[in-house]
């Protein structure tokens, strides 16, 4: 076996681990349950990293990356604020833990941040902006090549930009962020689904069978997507806009409503309507694992 490198992606529910050659193509992958807390997070992480030993049949000796959500000081390889995965006190030398357990190096970066490393080895472009509609609503920003993560770490953080004065609560403490509007949670409490179908699958497949309740609802999501995406565009101009997150399973009917979104918004703008933005758009390939392949790439 030639050079490879080893990605995890450490989620709330699972965490993602794969293997992945120079050229990039997926070698061995391996999922687990996520268990709770510091010492559960670490556990966890190491079981898939003896799993991808045994699956490759390589002692797989070099850098392993690691995507996590919260708030993340690649430097150190610390995080906090991952409260989804109870790491909610103090800086978690998750990288030093988990390097000490495995026997290697390890380094940390926010999972929405290694997600558009990993949407520039998809795309084949590296003027990126990566926008994650999950849980939450984020984006990294790869910008002529290089992760722009922010002086305090909060670049791409759209999210929580208010645009409605009488909006919702957000978590963050304003009112009327964008995270309330577009992002899966927002989504999930506009069209509770029950059953197993995930919310916005539901919502998608109601408003294409016509329930007009349905379209105004998904109408309203994909305008606030198209906002994010705005406001990224006017920010830093990036040549392709690449949406990902579990809502992105939702594949091309999610490009497209979010396409037409941002035609509707430059309709009456000459100026907006010049810069294409629906031309732009691109979507994760479905079940593709961005964000443990961009964590990968991180060990190089
Ligand atoms: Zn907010």
């Amino acid at each position: 076996m030639g050079p490879v490198n080893v990605g995890l992606d450490i989620g709330a529910t699972k965490t993602l681990g794969l293997v992945i050659d120079d050229a990039g193509e997926i070698l061995a992958e391996v999922r687990e349950a996520t268990e709770p807390g510091t010492d559960g997070v670490v556990r966890t992480a190491a079981r898939v990293v003896e799993a991808l030993r045994a699956a490759t049949g390589e002692p797989l000796t070099g850098t392993v990356g690691v995507g996590i959500p919260g708030l993340v000081d690649p430097p150190n390889g610390t995080v906090k604020h991952a409260v989804n995965l109870g790491l909610d006190g103090d800086w978690f030398p998750l990288g030093q833990a988990l390097g000490e357990r495995l026997g290697v190096r390890v380094v940390v970066e926010n999972d929405v941040n290694a997600a558009s490393l990993g949407a520039v080895k998809v795309c084949g472009e590296d003027d990126l902006v990566y926008l994650s509609i999950g849980t939450g609503l984020a984006a990294g920003l790869v910008l002529e090549g290089r992760l722009r993560r922010g002086d305090h770490g909060a670049a791409g953080e759209v999210g929580h930009i208010p645009v409605d004065p009488m909006g919702a609560l957000c978590e963050c403490g304003q009112r009327g962020c964008l995270e309330t509007i577009a992002s899966g949670s927002a989504l999930a409490s506009a069209w509770p689904s029950s059953g197993h179908v995930p919310p916005a699958q539901a919502l998608f497949a109601a408003a294409q069978g016509g329930d007009e309740k349905a379209v105004a609802v998904r109408d309203e999501f994909a305008a606030g997507v198209a906002s994010a995406i705005r406001v990224l565009a006017l920010a830093v101009d990036p040549r392709t806009v690449v949406l990902g997150g579990g809502v992105a399973q939702l594949g091309e009917q999610l490009r497209v409503a979010v396409a037409g979104a941002l035609q509707a918004q430059a309709a009456s703008s000459p100026f907006l309507a010049s810069l294409d933005l629906a031309g732009r758009l691109r979507v994760v390939p479905a079940d593709y694992p961005v964000a443990a392949v961009g964590a990968a790439l991180l060990g190089r």
